[in-house]
């Protein structure tokens, strides 16, 4: 899954409306973001299969501590309790953003084929329900997800300025793009070039804390 992560991260600024939208990527986003840094580590492992599946050509080789189940659950409690401390944040956000990091996990088990490990032991069972491997299915469930994501946080705010409308825009533009070339594109030369160019993710949560700095909340 890709911009259907970010659904959540839009989507969460109504009920977390103190939380800039930059965090919340970087909560909906956490996995991916910390998947690349480990595979170019040499921690996680990552090929590539061309007809693995119908979307994706990547074979998630080993990728326990960015997403098995226990990962997930361990980053969202660490993610929470951090920000909490930091930001001196209520309970509430804090259970928001626990949820919102462990949401990653639940729309990837719903799209990989069962590769999403339990555990981070390598025995660990496998998960997937393998909606990759309908290109339609795909799109529709992702960009469904990402229009509800979008119009809920386009409620919950309002553009200060022009760069809160622009910045905003531009984002959901730029988001479709990648998500468009990454279906449609060639696939990868290899795995380490997948996780060089998934670098790059951490660009969108910048844009992220951009876009919140030019948009006030809407009181609901
Ligand atoms: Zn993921």
């Amino acid at each position: 899954m890709f911009i259907g992560h970010f659904a959540v991260g839009f989507a969460a600024k109504r009920v977390a409306p103190s939380v800039s939208l930059g965090t919340l990527f970087l909560a909906c986003q956490f996995a991916d973001l910390l998947w690349p840094v480990l595979v170019i580590a040499g921690i996680e492992r990552v090929g590539v299969q061309p007809g693995l599946t119908v979307v994706t050509p990547l074979d998630f080789i080993y990728y326990p501590f960015s997403h098995s189940l226990v990962a997930a659950a361990a980053w969202a409690l660490l993610f929470a309790a951090a920000y909490s401390r930091l930001r001196n944040a209520a309970l509430r956000t804090g259970i928001v953003l626990a949820l919102v990091v462990v949401s990653h996990w639940v729309l990837d088990a719903l799209t990989h084929r069962p590769d999403m490990p339990l555990t981070v032991s390598a025995e660990s069972a496998r998960v997937g329900l393998g909606l990759w491997n309908s290109l339609p299915g795909t799109i529709a469930v992702e960009l469904l997800l990402f229009g509800a994501g979008l119009w809920l946080y386009t409620r919950a705010t309002r553009a200060l300025d022009r760069i809160g409308r622009l910045a905003l825009w531009s984002l959901v533009a730029f988001l479709l793009v990648i998500y468009a070339a990454n279906l449609f594109g060639p696939p990868p030369p290899s795995g380490m070039a997948a996780a060089w160019s998934a670098l790059a993710m951490w660009l969108l949560v910048a844009w992220g804390y951009w876009v919140d700095r030019h948009r006030a909340v809407v009181r609901v």
